[in-house]
Parts: structure tokens; C-alpha cells; sequence
């Protein structure tokens, strides 16, 4: 039986279930790609790679050299120099793409949220007066908050994060989704939080703060996506594995 062979941009849940689905599936070649951030990365039932492709270019290789007959971008919605290159990518070595993305949240008539374009702007939406803050962005953008050294941060991230790029008052705790909003709210009542700061990642293993801090009448500083290009994209990994499929049954694999 003839086989697609299928590159997956990973890094997300999403990716993760697509490659459930494909190793699931008969037909499919696939190899889940990692960009090498997080210290011990889930473990996959497909093959892998870590590492950046060098730039567009590198990609194109890539696809060229190992025959992929289809790229779906699944990576996280901020990664977006990424998908940049994806979609630049695919064009040049003339390999379908499809994006696998989760909707943004979406405020409710109770929730306080403040939607910013970026993490400084984050920093400053906090304020002047000292306030007690709990900040899920990521490692990356932990520095931009060093400007505003006069809040207590509880810091949240999969891995650990360097001193120096550290706010001085700072707490950090190192876990992985899913949390549950109960257990959210009490972290979010032991340490007596004033406001959180996220990144408008989407999906359900990291949206339980949102729910505590409706509950508990917090505001939220939202950190909105930054711009993707406008490919063909679907939600969930189902969708991606029937793309995938009618893509096969196309190409006659
Ligand atoms: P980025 O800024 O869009 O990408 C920076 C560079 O990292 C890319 O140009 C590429 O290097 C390399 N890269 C990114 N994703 C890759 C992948 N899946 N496979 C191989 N190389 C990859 O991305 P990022 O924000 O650093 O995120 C890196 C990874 O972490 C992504 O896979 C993403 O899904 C995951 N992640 C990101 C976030 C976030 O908030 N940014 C959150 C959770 C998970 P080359 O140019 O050399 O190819």
C-alpha cells in the first residue's frame, strides 16, 4: 500500500493528537517536528525530530529532500515567525499545507479581560502600584516584565527559567497542563493574586485560571495573537487527519 508522507509542526497538544491519529491510521508516513524548547518533550507514537530547519529556505529543503507530500502547521498561535515560514515554505517547494489551529478565547459578559497587543504593553497595562500577579506567557517573554520590578510575580512555566531573566520579586513554579479551575483558584487565593497575565493561547488545558478568576472576580491582562498568514486552517486533529485523507485518496497513495 502506497503511504503520504506527512510533516507535522508540533509543539502543541493539537499536535500531539494529530500524531496519535496518524500512527492510528494506515497510509500515513508522518514525522512530528519539535522545535527543541521544552527539556522532555511528550513522547510520540511517530517518528521525530528536534531543531530548527534554517530559516524558509531550510524547510523547503526539507520537504524537497524527504519527498513530504504534506505539511500541516500545528504549532502554538504565537509562534508565528513559524508558521511564516511554513506557509513560505510550501509555496516554494509546492507542498499542500494546512493549518491545525485552536480558537482564540473569547470574553463572557463576567469576565474582566483587557486585551493588549504585546507583552510590554502587557508590563504597563499592570500599573503603577505595586500589585501581586500571576503570569502564564511562556518563558521567552518572562524579561519583558523586569521593566515593572515593583510586583510580586508568581511565575508559571513547563520549564525552568534563567535568574536574569527573572523580575526581581519573583515565585516560579514548573508544570505542565491541564489545570483544573478549582485547583487554579486556590493557587490563585494562596498567593493572594491581583491580576493575570496571559497569552490568548485558546483551548481547554490552560483556560481552568480563566474560569477561577471569573469566579474570583480578578481582572485578566490578555495578550491577543500575533498576525498568521491565511492558509487554509481547521480546528481540531479530526479535521486534520480527513484533510489529510482526502489529500491521500487525491494523490492515489
Ligand atoms: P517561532 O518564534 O515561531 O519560531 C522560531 C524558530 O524556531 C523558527 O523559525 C524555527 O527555526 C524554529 N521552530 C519553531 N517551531 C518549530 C518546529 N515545530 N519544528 C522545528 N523548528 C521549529 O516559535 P516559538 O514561539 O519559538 O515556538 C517554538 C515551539 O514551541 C513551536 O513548536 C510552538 O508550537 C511551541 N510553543 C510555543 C509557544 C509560544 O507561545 N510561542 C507556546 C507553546 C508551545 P528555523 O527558522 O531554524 O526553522
Amino acid at each position: 500500500m502506497a503511504v503520504l508522507k506527512v510533516l507535522v509542526l508540533g509543539g502543541t497538544t493539537e499536535a500531539s493528537a494529530l500524531a496519535r491519529l496518524l500512527a492510528a491510521t494506515p497510509g500515513f508516513d508522518a514525522v512530528l517536528s519539535y522545535a527543541g524548547r521544552t527539556r522532555n518533550p511528550l513522547a510520540q507514537p511517530i517518528a521525530t525530530r528536534v531543531g530548527g530547519f534554517g530559516g524558509v529556505e531550510g524547510l523547503a529543503d526539507y520537504l524537497r529532500g524527504h519527498g513530504v507530500q504534506a505539511l500541516v502547521d500545528a504549532t502554538h498561535p504565537f509562534a508565528a515567525q513559524m508558521s511564516h515560514h511554513a506557509a513560505a515554505a510550501a509555496g516554494i517547494a509546492r507542498v499542500p499545507l494546512l493549518a491545525l489551529r485552536r480558537g482564540p478565547w473569547v470574553a463572557g459578559p463576567e469576565d474582566d479581560w483587557l486585551g493588549v497587543a504585546d507583552m510590554a504593553a502587557a508590563a504597563d497595562a499592570i500599573g503603577i502600584a505595586r500589585r501581586r500577579v500571576f503570569l502564564t506567557v511562556g518563558q521567552k517573554e518572562v524579561a519583558a516584565f523586569r521593566a515593572r520590578p515593583q510586583h510580586a510575580y508568581l511565575i508559571r512555566s513547563v520549564d525552568p527559567i534563567d535568574a536574569d531573566a527573572l523580575p526581581p520579586e519573583a515565585v516560579l513554579i514548573n508544570a505542565r497542563g491541564p489545570f483544573e479551575p478549582a485547583a487554579e483558584r486556590a493557587l490563585l487565593e494562596e498567593h493572594g493574586i491581583d491580576v493575570i497575565v496571559t497569552k490568548n493561547s485558546g483551548g481547554t488545558a490552560t483556560a481552568g485560571k480563566l474560569a477561577a478568576a471569573r469566579d474570583l472576580g480578578l481582572p485578566v491582562i490578555m495578550v491577543e495573537r500575533p498576525a498568521v498568514p491565511p492558509v487554509e486552517t481547521v480546528e481540531g486533529a479530526a479535521a486534520a487527519l480527513d484533510w489529510l485523507c482526502g489529500h491521500a485518496m487525491r494523490l492515489g497513495a
